[in-house]
C-alpha cells in the first residue's frame, strides 16, 4: 500500500485524504495546529461559537455541482445546512439604496431588472455570460472532458470591470453586481472575469450556511479517513520535506519525527512548502516566481456575540460600503478605512430566530501589521491589543450608523487581524484567499500542482481557486495524478 503523506489539514489536504483513503493508499494527514481545518476552523469563547473561514457555500441543493461532490466525499450525512433567503441571499448597499441578489436565474434577474427596469435585456445577456463561463469549465460543472478552452482561456485575460461594463450600461448596476467582491477580493482591472462568474454561478444558484459551523466539514473529513484506515494528526507542524538526488523520502516534523513516505502532498502555501523544501530539484527561478507573487488582501474580523433574543437572525449577508463602489476598498489609509464591510450572522440551528453570534469582516493590509510581525498570538503586547480595540470600536461606529440599536445588542466581542491568520495557516501576508490572480500575467500567477519533485504535489486553494468549490477543483487536480480523472469523475457519478 502506497504511503501518502499529506501536509496540512486545511479543506485541501483533508478532501485529498478522503479520496486517497478511499482508494486504497495509507494515507497520514500532518496539522500544524492544535485543531484541524485551516479556514474550517471554529472557535468558542464563554460558550458562543465563530467560524474563522468558511462562512456559507453554493450549489449545495440536490443535484447540483457541490451537492454531488459533498456526496462522494461523504458529507452530505454529516452536515445539516440552512438555506439564505432566496429572495436576497446577499444584500448590497450602495449609493443609499440596497439590492438584493436572489437565488435562481429567473429570480436574480427579474430582482434586479425591478430596481433597474432599463437594463433588463442587459441582465439576461450578463446572466449568460455568467452560466457560459462557469460552465466552460469541465471541473467546475463536473462535465468531463467538456471543457471550453476558448471561452476560459478569454474570460481568465478579461478583468472582471471591462466584461462588465461592456454588458452593464447602468454604472450603479454594474457596481451592485460587483457587490459581494468581498468574497474574492476582487481588484479593479486586475481579477480576471472568471473568477467573479465562478462565485456567482456558485452562490445564485443556492446558497447556504453550515449548521453549527464550517468546523463540523472539517470532522466530517477527519471520520472518513479515519474510516478508511488513515490517519490524521494535529500539533505535527512539518520543518523539512527531506529529499535525496531523484525524489523526496519522506517529512520531518518540528519536533525531529520523521514520517516515511512514497508521496507527499502539500496542503500549505506555496511559500510555506517551498520553506521546507532544499533540494536542488526546485529551480531558483520557480523559487523567486513563487516567492514574489502578489496576495489577496488580508482580513479584519469582529467576532460578535450577542445577547439572547435581542437581535433576529439576519438570513442574508449584508455588504455595505462606505464609499460609492465596492472597488478599491483595499487602498485605504487611517482616515478612510473602513471603505467596505461583510456582515454576517452564524447559524447554529437550522431556522434560527435569533441571532447568537456573527462576524464583521473588513479588508486589512499586512503593513498595517509591521510593528508587530514576528510575534505570536497572545504575545503581541499592549499596544496590539489597543490597535485592534480601535480598529473594532470604528467598524461598530460604521455598523451602528446602518444598524441603530446593534451595539445594545452585543454581549462581547473578539477579534482577530492578518497576524492571526499567518499564525493559524501559514498563509502568506495573512492573505484571506491565497494568492491573487491577475490578468497581466495569466499562467504566471497559477501555482501548478506538480513540483520538480516528481512524488512531491500541491493542492488548496492556490492551485485552482479558493472557496468550498474552488478548493475541491484543485483536490480533483492533484489526486487525479493517482487515480486519473476519469476515474474521479466515475467515482463521482457512482456515488
Ligand atoms: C475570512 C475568510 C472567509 C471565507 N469565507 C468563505 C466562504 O464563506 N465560503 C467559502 O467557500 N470559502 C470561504 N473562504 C475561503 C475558504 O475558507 C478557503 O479557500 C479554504 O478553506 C482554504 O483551504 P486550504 O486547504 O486551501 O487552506 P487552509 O485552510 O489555509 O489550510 C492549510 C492548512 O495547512 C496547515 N499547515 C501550513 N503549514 C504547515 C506545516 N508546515 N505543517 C503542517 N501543517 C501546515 C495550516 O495550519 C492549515 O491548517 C474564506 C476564507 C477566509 C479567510
Amino acid at each position: 500500500m502506497s504511503k501518502v503523506l499529506i501536509i496540512g489539514s486545511g479543506l485541501g489536504g483533508l478532501s485529498c485524504g478522503v479520496i486517497l483513503a478511499k482508494n486504497g493508499y495509507d494515507v497520514t494527514v500532518l496539522e500544524q495546529a492544535t485543531q484541524v481545518g485551516g479556514c474550517l476552523q471554529c472557535f468558542t469563547r464563554r460558550g458562543a461559537r465563530f467560524e474563522t473561514g468558511m462562512h456559507f457555500i453554493g450549489s449545495a441543493a440536490e443535484g447540483q455541482t457541490l451537492n454531488r461532490l459533498m456526496q462522494y466525499l461523504g458529507l452530505n450525512d454529516d452536515i445539516t445546512l440552512s438555506q439564505l433567503d432566496p429572495q436576497g441571499y446577499e444584500v448590497v448597499a450602495l449609493d443609499g439604496h440596497t439590492f438584493r441578489f436572489a437565488t435562481g436565474r429567473e429570480a436574480f434577474i427579474e430582482t434586479l431588472a425591478a430596481d433597474f427596469p432599463h437594463q433588463r435585456d442587459n441582465l439576461v445577456r450578463y446572466y449568460d455570460l455568467i452560466e457560459r463561463v462557469a460552465g466552460a469549465s469541465s471541473l467546475h460543472s463536473l462535465k468531463y472532458a467538456e471543457s471550453d478552452t476558448a471561452v476560459n482561456t478569454e474570460y481568465q485575460l478579461r478583468s472582471i470591470n471591462e466584461v462588465i461594463d461592456e454588458v452593464i450600461t447602468d454604472p450603479l448596476l454594474a457596481k451592485v453586481l460587483v457587490g459581494n467582491l468581498p468574497l474574492y477580493a476582487a481588484e479593479r482591472d486586475k481579477t480576471p472575469f472568471s473568477t467573479h462568474a465562478f462565485i456567482m454561478d456558485f452562490y445564485n444558484q443556492s446558497a447556504f450556511r453550515i449548521v453549527g459551523g464550517s468546523s463540523v466539514i472539517a470532522d466530517s473529513l477527519v471520520k472518513t479517513i479515519e474510516r478508511h484506515g488513515g490517519r490524521v494528526l494535529a500539533r505535527q507542524g512539518v520543518a523539512k520535506i527531506v529529499c535525496d538526488e531523484q525524489k523526496a523520502l519522506g517529512v520531518i516534523t518540528k519536533d525531529e519525527t520523521f514520517y516515511e513516505a512514497d508521496y507527499i502532498i502539500s496542503d500549505a502555501h506555496p511559500k510555506r512548502t517551498l520553506e521546507m523544501i532544499d533540494s536542488k530539484l526546485i529551480r531558483p527561478a520557480f523559487r523567486n516566481r513563487i516567492n514574489t507573487m502578489a496576495q489577496t488582501v488580508g482580513g479584519f474580523a469582529v467576532y460578535l456575540d450577542f445577547k439572547e433574543g435581542a437581535l433576529p437572525y439576519m438570513n442574508h449577508n449584508f455588504y455595505g460600503f462606505e464609499t460609492s463602489t465596492p472597488w478599491d476598498c483595499e487602498h485605504y489609509d487611517e482616515a478612510s478605512w473602513p471603505k467596505g464591510y461583510l456582515y454576517m450572522h452564524f447559524c447554529q440551528e437550522p431556522k434560527p430566530r435569533y441571532a447568537t453570534t456573527g462576524v464583521i469582516l473588513s479588508y486589512m493590509q499586512m503593513s498595517e501589521m509591521e510593528p508587530w510581525l514576528g510575534t505570536h498570538v497572545g504575545h503581541r503586547g499592549s499596544d496590539y491589543e489597543a490597535f485592534k480595540q480601535r480598529k473594532a470600536e470604528r467598524l461598530l461606529d460604521v455598523l451602528e450608523r446602518r444598524f441603530p440599536g446593534l451595539r445594545a445588542s452585543i454581549k462581547h466581542y473578539y477579534t482577530s487581524t492578518p497576524l492571526t491568520y499567518l499564525d493559524y495557516t501559514g498563509t502568506e501576508a495573512g492573505s484571506m484567499y491565497g494568492i491573487a490572480k491577475d490578468i497581466h500575467l495569466g499562467s504566471a500567477c497559477r501555482v501548478p500542482h506538480r513540483t520538480r519533485i516528481p512524488n512531491v504535489l500541491q493542492t488548496g486553494q492556490n492551485i485552482n481557486s479558493h472557496g468550498m468549490l474552488g478548493v475541491l477543483v484543485g483536490t480533483i487536480v492533484t489526486c487525479s495524478e493517482f487515480l486519473t480523472a476519469e476515474r474521479i469523475y466515475q467515482q463521482i457519478k457512482a456515488s
